[in-house]
């Protein structure tokens, strides 16, 4: 298929910096580099500077991203991330994850401060949707549609439900690449970048272990 397909691992708060460099390390070696295959991984923020170091040393072709970052500029935001700081470490960000969105009070506004934030830092927002209705910034490339029932709990989606939703999303956005995310495996990946208005995979579970990781993105290369 002549199509960019994007395969991000979103790890949420697992591995330590060692498990973190014993799965790059595993991963790495054994991808090669496609011109249809995206790799982007996104650790939790301690994880960052040793996995970017290891990454140049190896010139592994994988991209980093954070999970999550500040809404606000640098300065005395205690405890926060901002873009400006994070852009030495990362390409990438996940943005409006529904965890963050149940668990910490995330609003639509909030999630819509942190794009200008990716905007104006040069990083890409992988932007989390949780429906149709869920309001997309002007500035998103990436957007992940990630239905709640699906996150986490070994139910996925249907791949033709997936490309319903991700058409709908390009009929009002035609410049989003749209992914799909929530109980991915190396088993029902390729149905889903099937679709042709699906342009990749956001996985949580499955991409903490390496060989299935590893699975997915073969699974993936051959659609
Ligand atoms: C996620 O949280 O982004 C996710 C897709 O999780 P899982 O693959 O574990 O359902």
């Amino acid at each position: 298929m002549d199509k960019r397909i994007w395969i991000i691992a979103n790890w949420k708060s697992n591995k330590t910096i060692s498990e973190a460099l014993e799965w790059l390390n595993q991963v790495g070696p054994k991808l090669q580099k496609r011109e249809n295959i995206q790799v982007i991984v996104c650790p939790t923020f301690s994880c960052l500077p040793e996995l970017k170091k290891e990454i140049q040393t190896h010139a592994y072709p994988i991209f980093l991203g954070s999970q999550d970052l500040s809404p606000f500029d640098k300065g005395a935001y205690t405890g926060e991330e901002p873009a400006e700081l994070l852009k030495e470490l990362v390409n990438f960000s996940i943005v409006g994850h529904s965890e963050r969105r149940e668990k910490f009070g995330e609003t639509d506004e909030i999630v819509a401060e942190k794009v200008k934030q990716t905007s104006s830092s040069g990083i890409e927002s992988i932007f989390c949707i949780q429906g149709v209705k869920t309001p997309i910034p002007a500035d998103v490339k990436i957007a992940a549609y990630e239905p709640v029932f699906a996150i986490g709990t070994g139910t996925p989606d249907t791949p033709e439900n997936a490309q319903k939703v991700a058409l709908e999303i390009n009929s009002k956005n035609p410049e989003v690449n749209v992914l799909y995310g929530g109980s991915v495996t190396s088993v029902n990946c390729a149905s889903f970048v099937q679709q042709q208005n699906i342009k990749g995979l956001l996985i949580g579970k499955a991409s903490l272990d390496p060989e299935e990781f590893l699975k997915i993105i073969e699974n993936c290369a051959k659609v």
